[in-house]
């Protein structure tokens, strides 16, 4: 059964500075960077045990300005599910987000591709918030019928729960506990 690889490859994607690096150092080295480096392309790797059954995480990290189409071409079809990430302060970033998932479900020539859509920096206050949580979560579970989790890597707030639904929607057999 295909579904039942130990080994999955997640990409992380979004526009410049929304907190995808942030977001995968919380989970998987509980650690927050205050600074921000350009990352081009960087392959990241978890192992974990559930129910006795390990499990290789590659996470791939990308750089939000995809100056390099080739690399982004490239990073969606070795990918087995897909992290899009805007932040709550920059509408322009769900735009991203959308333009990219448009992208991904061109290329994987599927509707049914396993995608998380994070609402990132959401410890900023109601006052800097440019898309309201019911907008976004409208869109993006009822128009577009994906998962779609509120965080903040900053406050390590469900930077989990995103593993844990891109999981669930990759139909691995295991939860994150
Ligand atoms: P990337 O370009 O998407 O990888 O973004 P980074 O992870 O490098 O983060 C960009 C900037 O946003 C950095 O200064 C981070 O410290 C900051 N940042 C990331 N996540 C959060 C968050 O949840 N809340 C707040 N307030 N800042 C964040
Ligand atoms: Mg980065």
């Amino acid at each position: 059964n295909d579904n039942r690889k130990s080994r999955f490859r997640i990409v992380v994607m979004g526009a410049a500075g929304v907190g995808k690096s942030a977001i995968i150092s919380q989970f998987l080295y509980d650690h927050f960077q205050i600074e921000y480096n350009e990352t081009i392309e960087e392959l990241h790797q978890g192992e974990y045990d559930f129910d006795g059954t390990r499990l290789t995480l590659d996470i791939l990290d990308t750089a939000g300005a995809y100056s390099f189409p080739a690399m982004r071409e490239l990073a969606i079809a070795t990918s087995d599910a897909f992290v899009l990430v805007y932040s709550v302060d920059d509408e322009s970033s769900f735009e991203a987000v959308t333009k990219l998932r448009e992208q991904i479900l061109t290329e994987k020539n599927s509707n049914d591709v396993p995608m998380v859509i994070v609402a990132n920096k959401t410890d900023v206050g109601d006052d800097k918030r440019s898309l309201g949580r019911e907008t976004a979560e409208s869109i993006v579970c009822v128009d577009w019928g994906n998962g779609y989790v509120e965080a903040s890597a900053k406050n390590n707030v469900n930077i989990v729960g995103i593993f844990k639904e891109i999981l669930r929607q990759s139909k691995i057999p295991y939860a994150l506990s």
